[in-house]
């Protein structure tokens, strides 16, 4: 007689159990081995948790609950990303405090991750938006600052005048203003920056010592953009006839012979200095033009070139040479020098523009040392040619002897360049840390003093935008006025506070010891939990969060505040869910999926199942009701058939028992090998060919079910289930006649009865045999792709896999065909 299964009543119980057991506590200094793991935590939003963070936070917590299993002390901690302008823009449009609907949304996050079931150690929760908290941004702020690693300077920003304020490239679209569509302009402001160049070196060095995704390893690296090439000057000749230095960059000095013109950036200092009082207004309009773009525009390969002559010259220190300076909107003020030498023979830009403008386009670099007719730029590596002495010289020796003669002759240097810039550091927004800074007009600025932090933010505030440009904070004159702290004479309060990105720079470190007031961390505690030994989080953070941590890690390091110098040993990147409709899950396109409804509608355990069966973790995935309803009818049948085999006795003997044994042994094996491999997919995969075994050989011989055997592979099953489905493994776990939780017994170690027997697979690629590769028996189709991935033969064939389909017949046969 079949048993209701009635999810949501196991579920609740079992919530409250758990939160009186304490089970999830991680244990400051214990004796086990420890394993620190690690979710990129939340942005509370109104919308609340999405399935998206099902994804990142469900395999994370199987992850979590087997360790503990297999004996660990696990930290596997819980926080809010809380401050950002979201909150900030909502309180401008509904007039809600930041702190109220922060809070708010926190405690909805609160209540839906506890609802699937996630094992945080709740003790150690906090969000950045708390003083206690931002109380040690501020402190990191200060850190960096003592260590030459914080500085003030001016820089250009995206101004819409109408909204008055402040946009980041993102929120610029056609020029315009993502909000209101007024033309956006930039504006000259003071801000912090920290000096993450600093550490451009060690960056890049770090990540061989890391064991996370290549593709991201490389975007860090191309982030850091490391170049080697040569500073030398050209001497402009001025408007006013004095002679100005013009700091050129090129990695590229072995076709300084090919110089035809210098150009510019539209911000470059010197730009009025070097221009003839006839082409001022020209110039004048063309700048601010160019200025209005952004960046991105500005730089893409597919824009036209635009420029204009400024009527002055530069002389090319090699060869006295005389050459044209124009202004143009592709060089960019912030890379390089801000200049760029036209050398339109050897560069595909340079040429476009040369070609546009009729400037000469000299060839020096050639295949073959012979001088050839040029169509389009000859951008390799050659011999040079028309280079005076160096002529005849390959181009890397070339480099190497004119780095050495402008080195002599003192008219530049080899230089090594970065394309990462400093890390803008200030918002001119309320609901941030305040940076800690106090600006007398004697002493300039000055930090607060440490035993005064936190500067609280103030709550009363008036959101009203300035037309200055500055955070909200500058509309409230008591937090502004106050007294420098060297000689107490009125000063004022900087009133800009950090990106976000400095509160998420250290959490990882404040979840070791997330009460101390006295000190950021407790160093004890910080060597024995950290580093952090898996970080599960998106791909999207590939490059800020993940090179922030760094820099603060390693600045740490530095100054021997922690024994280490890579925050995160291992990091794994979740694939997105997409809607039914194969599209991003977005709010308007009505694609979205509310983990709240699946729950009320299939339980947590169905939609954690559903989540880890959903595709291989890294790859983004596709939401369907097929597929839900496929996981509840499996988790159906774990309760049907065990909740049955609970009530029945354990008193017969039979032949069968050892066929039985040998599979749970097989499914031990293997299941346990998934899951230290992050294979959550195949890893449910396993469990519904075991379960299938267990319910095939109980319908042949029905009195299997009460051998010793089949009740070991039940209650094996379920023990091993019950990282994926905690609820209903404990509730079946104690009707076996257990006490204890389940999430407190022992992960089962295999026998070793069962021996791998291994099958030879043939691989084809459109029917034609091309590998033949060794595979443990029964493999699943994604375990035999991962292995035809590794296959030699198969690289060699450079296909393309996401324009293939793969036909897999078991134990014989995969067949890669390429869709037509
Ligand atoms: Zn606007
Ligand atoms: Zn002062």
């Amino acid at each position: 007689m079949e048993e209701e299964y009635r999810y949501t009543e196991i579920e609740e119980k079992w919530k409250s159990k758990w939160e009186e057991l304490g089970l999830n506590k991680a244990v400051d200094f214990s004796e086990k081995p420890k394993f620190y793991l690690l979710v990129m935590f939340p942005y509370p939003s109104g919308s609340g948790l999405h399935v998206g963070h099902c994804r990142n936070y469900i395999p994370a917590d199987v992850v979590a609950r087997f360790k503990r299993m297999k004996g660990f002390n696990v930290l596997h901690p819980i926080g809010y990303d809380a401050f950002g302008l979201p909150a900030e823009n909502y309180a401008i449009e509904n007039g809600v405090h930041p702190k109220m609907s922060t809070e708010r949304n926190i405690a909805t996050f609160g209540r839906q991750l506890k609802n699937i079931g996630l094992s945080y150690d709740w003790d150690r929760e906090f969000a950045t938006s708390e003083p206690s908290y931002y109380r040690w941004t501020e402190w990191f702020f200060e850190f960096l600052y003592k260590r030459g690693l914080a500085y003030e300077d001016k820089s250009f920003q995206w101004w819409c005048p109408h909204c008055k304020t402040v946009l980041a490239n993102e929120q610029i679209i056609d020029g315009k203003c993502w909000r209101c569509d007024t033309p956006v302009e930039k504006k000259e402001l003071k801000e912090w920056f920290f000096r993450i160049t600093t550490y451009a070196d060690k960056l890049v060095e770090g990540l061989d010592r890391i064991d996370w995704p290549d593709r991201i390893k490389s975007m860090q690296a191309n982030w850091v953009g490391k170049s080697e090439g040569a500073e030398l000057a050209f001497k402009g000749i001025g408007n006013d006839g004095n002679m100005y230095d013009i700091p050129v960059y090129t990695k590229r000095i072995d076709t300084i012979f090919g110089v035809t013109f210098l150009v510019i950036a539209p911000e470059y200092p010197l730009l009025s200095s070097l221009t003839t009082d006839e082409n001022k207004e020209k110039v004048a309009q063309y700048v601010e033009e160019a200025l209005r773009k952004i960046d991105i525009d500005r730089l893409s390969t597919e824009k036209e070139k635009t420029g204009i002559f400024l009527g002055t010259y530069a002389v090319n220190p090699l060869n006295g040479e005389r050459v044209p300076i124009f202004v143009g909107d592709y060089v960019v003020y912030s890379y390089g020098t801000g200049v760029v030498m036209g050398v339109p023979a050897h560069d595909e830009r340079d040429f476009v523009f040369a070609r546009k403008y009729g400037l000469p386009i000299r060839v020096v670099v050639s295949p073959d040392g012979k001088d050839f007719e040029i169509n389009e730029a000859y951008v390799d590596d050659g011999v040079l040619i028309n280079s005076a002495e160096f002529s005849g010289l390959p181009s890397a020796e070339a480099r190497k002897n004119l780095n050495k003669v402008i080195e002599e002759k003192g008219i530049g240097r080899s230089t090594v360049r970065y394309k990462m810039r400093d890390w803008i550091i200030s918002r001119q927004r309320y609901w941030g840390a305040p940076i800690p800074v106090i600006h007398c007009p004697q002493h300039g600025a000055v930090l607060v003093p440490e035993d005064e932090l936190p500067v609280l933010l103030p709550d009363e505030v008036d959101f009203t935008p300035r037309d200055t440009g500055e955070s909200p904070l500058a509309n409230d004159k008591e937090f502004v006025n106050t007294n420098c702290p060297i000689d107490s004479k009125p000063a004022s309060r900087e009133t800009d506070t950090q990106d976000g990105f400095a509160c998420s720079s250290w959490y990882y470190l404040r979840y070791a010891d997330p009460k101390n007031d006295t000190v950021p961390f407790d160093r004890k505690k910080i060597d024995y939990w950290l580093p952090v030994d898996l970080y599960i989080g998106g791909a999207e953070h590939a490059v800020m969060h993940l090179l922030y941590s760094r820099f603060y890690t390693k600045a740490m390091y530095d100054a021997g505040l922690i024994g280490f110098d890579e925050p995160f040993k291992k990091l794994l990147n979740q694939g997105m869910i997409l809607g039914a409709d194969h599209q991003k899950m977005s709010k308007s396109k009505g694609n979205t999926v509310n983990p709240d409804e699946m729950i009320k509608t299939y339980g947590a355990d169905t939609l954690r199942t559903y989540i880890l069966f959903i595709g291989p973790l890294e790859s983004d995935a596709v939401w369907s009701i097929d597929g839900i309803n496929g996981s509840f009818r499996f988790v159906k049948r774990i309760w049907n058939l065990f909740t049955d085999v609970s009530k029945l006795p354990v008193n017969r003997l039979m032949e069968e028992e050892r066929e039985v044994e040998l599979i749970t042994d097989k499914y031990i094996q293997r299941i346990t090998n998934q899951l230290e491999n992050f294979k959550f997919n195949t890893m449910i995969s396993s469990f519904m060919e075991w379960l299938n075994y267990l319910y095939k050989i109980s319908q042949d011989k029905p009195d299997i079910m009460k051998t010793k055997a089949f009740r070991e592979s039940s209650e094996t099953f379920v023990k091993m289930i019950a990282p994926a489905t905690p609820f209903l493994a404990e509730e079946i776990w104690h009707r076996f006649g257990y006490n204890e939780s389940v999430h407190q017994s022992e992960w089962p170690a295999p026998k070793g009865i069962y021996k791998v027997e291994k099958t030879i697979i043939v691989v084809e690629l459109n029917g034609k045999v091309k590998d033949k590769i060794e595979v443990p028996l029964d493999s699943v189709e994604e375990e035999v792709k991962e292995a035809v991935l590794q296959s030699k033969a198969i690289s060699k064939l450079n296909i393309d896999f996401s324009k293939v389909n793969f036909i897999y017949v078991k134990n014989k046969l995969l067949n890669i065909v390429v869709k037509k």
